[in-house]
C-alpha cells in the first residue's frame, strides 16, 4: 500500500535523479545549482569586493595632451614649499592639472631651503606625467646675510609682533628670496617664463589656453595677476623713500609708459600701497634677470629693508613690474578664476560661462574697496 509517506519519498527522489542527470549532462545546469554557488547568492562571494578589481585599461580614454608639434612656450610652474606644505600643495597642483596642465604639459619646479622628503616627492609625482624637478636653495639666497644687524633685526621684528603686524616674527628669508633670488636658481635657468603656484589656491575656471604664449606672443613681463589690493604700511615704512632714491640715482632704468599711475597718486611723491597679488604671478624671468630689476633689488637690499622692516615680495614685484616696464607689459588675467585666502577673482558673465567656473560670481573682489584694480583700469583711461 502506498502511503502518503511513500509518495513523497518517490517524488523527492525523482526530482534528485534528474538534478543529477542534468548535472552531468548539462555543464551550465550543474555550475548554476552546485551548491557553493547557490550559497554564494545567499552571502555573496567570498573573494575581494568588486572594486579591488580594477577597472580593465579598455575603459580608459587616455588624455589627450597637445599635439606634439604644437607650439608651447619656454615655461614652468615654481613653487616654493616645504615639506609641511604637502598637503596643501598637492590640492593646488591637483586643479592645476585638471584645469589647465592636463593638456597644455608643462613642467613642474619645487623648490626649498631644505631637501625634500621622498615621501614628498613621491605624492608629488603621483600627480602629473610632466616633468617635475625638485631643488634646494643654496643657503646665501636663503639666509639672513652677515652684513644685517641682527639686533636691530631682531628689535624689528619683536616690535612687530609686540604691534600685531601679520608675519611680524616672521619670513623675512622667504620674501626676500622670492624678491630677489628665486629666478636665479639654478633649475629656472632653462626657463624664459613661470607660473608661481602657492598652497591651497582655487582655480575655479578651465584655462583654456595657453597664457604663457599670450605673454610671449604679446610681449607681456607681468602678467601677475588676477588681484590687487594694499600693503599694510607697517610693513614697508621706508621702502618708498629708497624706491625714489633709486630712481632719482637711476633714471635711464625708469620705462617710458610705465604704470607709476598704479603706484602713486601724485606722480611718484608718495606711495599709494596698492601692488599685484604675488601668491599669483605669470612673469617673463627674463624680466627680473635683466639690468633694471636686478639693480633695483640689490639696492633695496642693500638698504636691509627685507630685515629692518618686512619688506614683501609682493610690493617689490609690483613696483618693479610698474616702474622697469610699459603698462601693456602688465596683464590682468580677468578669466582665470582664482583664490588664495582671503580673498578671490571670480570672472564675471560670458567669461564666468565660457571657464564653466565653480565661483559665485558675486564673491568678487575686483570693486571691493581694498582692491586696486580701478587703479589699474585708471592707467588706462
Ligand atoms: P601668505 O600667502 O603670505 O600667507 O604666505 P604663505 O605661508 O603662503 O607663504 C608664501 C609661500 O612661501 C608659500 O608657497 C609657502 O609654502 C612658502 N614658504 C613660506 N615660508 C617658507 C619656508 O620657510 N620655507 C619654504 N621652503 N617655503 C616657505
Ligand atoms: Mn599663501
Amino acid at each position: 500500500m502506498m502511503t502518503p509517506m511513500r509518495y513523497i519519498l518517490l517524488f523527492l527522489g525523482t526530482i534528485i535523479s534528474i538534478h543529477y542527470i542534468l548535472s552531468f549532462t548539462h555543464e551550465e545546469y550543474g555550475k548554476a545549482t552546485s551548491i557553493s554557488n547557490i550559497a554564494e547568492q545567499w552571502t555573496g562571494s567570498k573573494s575581494d569586493p568588486p572594486y579591488k578589481t580594477p577597472v580593465p585599461d579598455g575603459y580608459y580614454k587616455p588624455d589627450a595632451p597637445m599635439d606634439l608639434q604644437d607650439r608651447k612656450a619656454n615655461a614652468s610652474f615654481v613653487m616654493l614649499v616645504r615639506n609641511s606644505d604637502l598637503i596643501g600643495i598637492m590640492s593646488s597642483m591637483k586643479q592645476i592639472e585638471d584645469r589647465f596642465n592636463r593638456k597644455f604639459q608643462y613642467p613642474y619646479v619645487f623648490l626649498n631651503d631644505e631637501p625634500f622628503t621622498q615621501s614628498f616627492k613621491d605624492h608629488i609625482l603621483a600627480l602629473t606625467n610632466t616633468k617635475v624637478e625638485f631643488g634646494v636653495i643654496p643657503p646665501d639666497h636663503w639666509h639672513q646675510p652677515s652684513w644685517v644687524d641682527e639686533d636691530r633685526a631682531s628689535k624689528s621684528r619683536d616690535d612687530m609682533v609686540r604691534d600685531n603686524v601679520i608675519y611680524g616674527g616672521t619670513y623675512r628669508n622667504m620674501c626676500r628670496f622670492n624678491s630677489g633670488f628665486f629666478y636665479r636658481h639654478e633649475l629656472l635657468q632653462q626657463y624664459r617664463y613661470y607660473w608661481r603656484v602657492e598652497p591651497d589656491i582655487k582655480l575655479f575656471c578651465d584655462v583654456d589656453y595657453d597664457p604663457f604664449l599670450v605673454m610671449q606672443d604679446q610681449n607681456k613681463v607681468y602678467a601677475g595677476f588676477t588681484i590687487s589690493l594694499y600693503e599694510y604700511q607697517a610693513t614697508i615704512p621706508t621702502l618708498w623713500n629708497a624706491v625714489k632714491s633709486f630712481i632719482n640715482a637711476n633714471p635711464d632704468l625708469v620705462a617710458p609708459g610705465n604704470a607709476m599711475g598704479f603706484l602713486s597718486d601724485d606722480a611718484g611723491e608718495s606711495y599709494n600701497l596698492c601692488h599685484f597679488w604675488s601668491n599669483f604671478e605669470i612673469a617673463d624671468l627674463d624680466f627680473w634677470r635683466g639690468e633694471a630689476y636686478s639693480k633695483f633689488f640689490e639696492y633695496l637690499d642693500e638698504q636691509g629693508g627685507f630685515y629692518y622692516e618686512r619688506w614683501g615680495d609682493a610690493p617689490v614685484h609690483s613696483i618693479g613690474a610698474a616702474l622697469f616696464a610699459k603698462k601693456e607689459q602688465i596683464h590682468f588675467f580677468n578669466d582665470i578664476g582664482y583664490r588664495h585666502e582671503p580673498f578671490q577673482h571670480c570672472p564675471q558673465g560670458d567669461l564666468h560661462a565660457k571657464g564653466k567656473c565653480w565661483c559665485d560670481p558675486n564673491q568678487n573682489f575686483d570693486y571691493e574697496w581694498y582692491s586696486c584694480l580701478n587703479r589699474y583700469d585708471k592707467i588706462f583711461s
